[in-house]
């Protein structure tokens, strides 16, 4: 073996690092399993990290998430590796796992760094920041985002000058342009997939106009306008900086739709944008929300209360398809749609638009696996070939399934669903021992 490969070994490996691979892990560890989490970005959290509150309660989701995920990054049987990959799982002859996996350089010794954020501040380069959904610049030597786990700086290498400003403003002297890829072999016995979803990006659909009408925003941007982490103190549109007052939200854009390739419901985008459409009432008392929508899915625990909980707060709901948005002179988007209750085409003028964009398999995990095939359901996501018994088995024995890596799902249900890998794996555990 290449002496450069490092080794180790662990329980469990938990691909993904976000609310479900999370609550996994908690689980394994809490019953005295020893867990890898490996998670390709460079914070654990997930989407829900970066959530503003969450239906029907309106609880902020930051406040539940950051208490969840200093648990697991402080337990003491969770090993996390951020940044990292997996690039191949074999099963060996005595049925335990090998996964090979690389470590990439964030060129910060992340033992030293403290997030003063002073190498931001010296940095010359911006950048759009990923995690504000492209709303704002970032810097090529950046903190992820206020509350990432672990809160230390990263050096975006590819839009990096190498100029050594950030170096030079580093009180601990923590920058290191030598890291290398690190390699590692790891044994495990089980593997749960947790890699959950991919937003639907709406420039496939281009008569919304998304990517060339700013006010175009999807709901993900709307998200963080509206979070404890914001980049702006209020809601402004992007296209001139404007308190927008006349919004509209375009439910199921790109779902249900085979015309882009996903038929299927994202089942929480008619919940988060009433969510929202809530939100900004709150945000902006003066502002007239409508929501053009083809059926309203609320089918969950409150949902319904919370539906008419939105209709009384004076939300628009009209049952409308969008044929085309339009930009006038003012920068305002004009819909055309078909009033599906009366049967004629109108046209009504918002100045900003939010495109309520599905959710879309992530099929990452379906090429890691060597020599036993990890089966896709019809419309990529984990196969679960026991979906009414045990909803986290996959077709490979050992390998679990959580969350959105299985389909469309709320954070309840992603809990519920890691409860129940987190189970199933201990019990696997429990038999091969
Ligand atoms: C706009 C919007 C608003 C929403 N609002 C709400 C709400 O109010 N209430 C609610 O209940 N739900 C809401 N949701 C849904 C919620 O975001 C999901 O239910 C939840 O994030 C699912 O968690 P997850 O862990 O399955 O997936 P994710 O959050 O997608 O986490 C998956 C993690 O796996 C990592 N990963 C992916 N591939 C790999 C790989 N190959 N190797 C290593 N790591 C990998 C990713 O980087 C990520 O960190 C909303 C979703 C959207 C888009
Ligand atoms: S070396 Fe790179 S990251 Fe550091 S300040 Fe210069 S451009 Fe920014
Ligand atoms: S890398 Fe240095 S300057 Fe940047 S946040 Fe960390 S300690 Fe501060």
């Amino acid at each position: 073996m290449n002496e450069n490969i490092k080794t180790a070994s662990y329980d469990a490996l938990v691909i993904g690092g976000g609310i479900a691979g999370g609550e996994t892990a908690l689980n394994l560890a809490n019953n005295g399993f020893k867990v890898l989490l490996v998670e390709k970005d460079l914070s654990i959290g997930g989407k829900m990290i970066l959530l503003s509150k969450v239906f029907p309660s309106l609880d902020c989701a930051a406040c539940i998430t950051t208490p969840k995920v200093s648990e697991i990054s402080r337990h003491p049987l969770i090993t996390i590796f951020t940044a990292s990959e997996i690039v191949r799982i074999i099963r060996g002859p005595n049925g335990a796992f090998k996964a090979n996996l690389v470590k990439k350089p964030r060129f910060v010794i992340v033992e030293d760094c403290t997030g003063c954020q002073l190498c931001e501040e010296a940095c010359p380069v911006s950048v759009p920041d990923q995690y504000q959904m492209g709303l704002v610049g970032r810097k090529a030597a950046y903190i992820p985002f206020s509350i990432a786990s672990p809160r230390v700086a990263a050096i975006d290498i590819e839009n990096c000058t190498l100029c050594g400003a950030c170096e030079r403003a580093c009180p601990t002297k923590c920058i290191d342009f030598t890291q290398e890829p690190v390699e590692y072999a790891i044994d495990i016995k089980t593997v749960i997939i947790a890699t959950g979803f991919n937003l639907f990006d709406p420039i496939k659909i281009p008569r919304y106009g998304y990517g060339r009408f700013k006010n175009v925003v999807t709901s993900m941007q709307m998200e963080r306008l509206l979070a404890p982490t914001r980049p702006f103190p209020t809601i402004l549109r992007p296209g001139d900086g404007k308190m927008p007052d006349k919004l509209a939200y375009v439910l199921c854009t790109g779902s249900r739709d085979a015309s882009v390739g996903n038929p299927i419901c994202s089942q929480i985008c008619c919940m988060y944008s009433i969510k929202q459409a809530q939100l900004l009432m709150g945000a902006l008392p003066m502002a007239d929300v409508t929501i053009y929508y083809i059926n309203i899915r609320s089918f969950g625990k409150g949902f319904e209360e919370f539906y008419e909980q939105a209709k009384g707060m004076g939300i628009n709901f009209i049952k409308g398809k969008i044929g085309e948005i339009s930009e006038n002179p003012k920068g305002n988007l004009v819909l055309r749609y078909e009033d599906i209750n009366e049967g004629i085409v109108k046209e009504s003028e918002h100045d900003m638009v939010v495109l309520s964009v599905g959710i879309l398999p992530n099929q990452e995990a379906s090429g890691l696996f060597q020599k036993k095939e990890l089966t896709l359901d019809l419309y990529k996501f984990v196969d679960q070939p026991d979906i009414l018994v045990s909803p986290s088995l996959t077709s490979i024995e050992g390998v679990f399934v959580a969350g959105t890596a299985a389909g469309p799902m709320d954070i309840p249900d992603s809990i519920l669903s890691a409860g129940a890998a987190s189970s199933e794996a201990i019990g696997y555990l429990n038999r091969i021992q």
